[in-house]
């Protein structure tokens, strides 16, 4: 048999939920990936147990201090990896000439400058971070084109679309017959409660997703549905579609994880046990396959499929999403940095559960001179779209 070479990887936010799933993967190819980074927030001594396991070359924290502390614990433990500490040493890892692969798997905005390397340089980008997509779609597909970079979705519905699409999809739907995506949702853990009980909804019930185990943030993003919207705004930059062509489909049992509308009245569909080592086994091998640790669905314990139009007067973060997408320029990076600002408060409880589409309708909603064509615009309309949902966030919890 032909030996092929190991893949260098690079996993950025190694510790989180997406990070651990990754790992999973990893460690059942030993033949076919080595770790070169891992890299977490303020998680230490998670970092540690995987660098124990994985003894990737360089390893990556937030502040020096805690660098400090595991580069002592490593060195106790006889491993000669390299400890960093901060933003640019996340850009580093992505980016470094000895790096094939980078899974993108930080949470948040925090994500975007190293996923955004990672493109630059010409890497395999596994991409879970959709808000480095929502932030700076049109900045990262062009930097993706010109580098020559293979951008594989990890989101499980943007995997899904990707394998109903074509093998060469590139240059629009249109061209290959495809005439809608279909992006599926659960519904999230409100989907059959009332207003009033939405009402009250705390952290904790957010944070309990009926199908998929999460972070927190994407959790209640998950429970507003507007995980969903940043998602049609992340297909639409993959797919190069309209906000039109995607249809949200809500389906309870997580099992179809998105599908493809073609011309002649064909709808192909991905299906699945809800495990995220699916899509990055999916994306790490591409375009072969590999084993993902994951069970072949039983589809008669699934026994039955259902689908439902989303309710948007009860979940207005949808309709929030999908219309700054069609506003464009710096709207979905206001968008994404108010929802940002405002799950953080809600999860500290200083916000009530519905009052975070509140706040971002209303950070939207204000006079802004907002661009998204040069990352110092995107970064710079982020700044202003946190400031005013900060402001609102200490008035509304006053
Ligand atoms: P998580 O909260 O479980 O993990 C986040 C990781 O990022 C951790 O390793 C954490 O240490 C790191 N991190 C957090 N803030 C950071 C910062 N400021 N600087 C550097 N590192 C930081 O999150 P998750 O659920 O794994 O999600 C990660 C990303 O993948 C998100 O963008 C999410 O939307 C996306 N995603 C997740 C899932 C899922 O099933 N969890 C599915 C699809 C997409
Ligand atoms: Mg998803």
């Amino acid at each position: 048999p032909t030996q092929r070479p190991v893949q260098r990887v690079t996993v950025l936010g190694s510790t989180g939920s997406v990070g651990t799933s990754t790992l999973d993967v990893i460690g059942r190819h030993p033949d076919r990936y080595s770790v070169h980074a891992l890299t977490a927030h303020t998680s230490k001594e998670a970092l540690l147990a995987q660098c124990l396991v994985h003894r990737p070359a360089v390893a990556v924290l937030d502040i020096e201090a805690d660098a400090v502390w595991l580069r002592q614990a490593l060195k106790r433990a006889g491993l000669p990896t390299e400890v960093s500490a901060g933003p640019e040493a996340l850009c580093e890892v992505a980016r470094d000439e000895s790096v094939d692969c980078v899974m993108a798997a930080i949470v948040g905005s925090a994500g975007l400058l190293p996923a955004l390397a990672a493109a630059d340089a010409g890497k395999r980008v596994l991409l879970a971070n959709k808000e480095a997509l929502v932030m700076s779609g049109a900045l990262f597909m062009e930097a993706v084109a010109r580098s020559g970079a293979t951008l594989l979705p990890i989101d499980s519905e943007h995997n899904a679309i990707y394998q109903c699409l074509p093998a060469q999809h590139r240059g629009g739907l249109a061209r290959h017959g495809v005439t809608q995506l279909l992006l599926t949702a659960s519904g999230g853990p409100f989907r059959t409660w009332c207003q009033a009980d939405i009402n009250q909804v705390t952290p904790e019930q957010a944070c309990a997703h009926p199908n998929w185990s999460m972070g927190r943030k994407i959790s209640v993003d998950s429970a507003t549905l507007m995980n969903k919207g940043l998602e049609l705004i992340e297909a639409c930059w993959l797919f190069d579609a309209m906000p039109e062509q995607i249809q949200v489909v809500v389906h309870p049992q997580s099992v179809i994880h998105s599908m493809a509308a073609y011309q002649d009245g064909s709808v192909i569909a991905q299906l699945g046990n809800p495990d995220m080592r699916t899509p990055i086994a999916y994306g790490l091998a591409w375009p072969e396959r590999i084993a993902a640790g994951v069970e072949t669905l039983d589809l008669f314990q699934v026994a039955r499929l259902d689908f439902e139009a989303p309710d948007e007067a009860r979940f207005p973060c949808l309709g929030l999403a999908r219309a700054a997408m069609q506003q464009g320029g710096g709207a979905p990076v206001i968008l994404n940095a108010a929802n940002e600002v405002a799950v953080e408060a809600f999860l500290q409880r200083r916000l009530g559960f519905t009052q975070i589409g509140q706040l971002v309708a209303e950070v939207l909603s204000r006079p802004s001179q907002s661009h998204a064509d040069s990352l110092e615009s995107v970064l710079a309309t982020d700044q202003w779209a946190r400031q005013q949902a900060l402001e609102l966030v200490t008035r509304w919890s006053a």
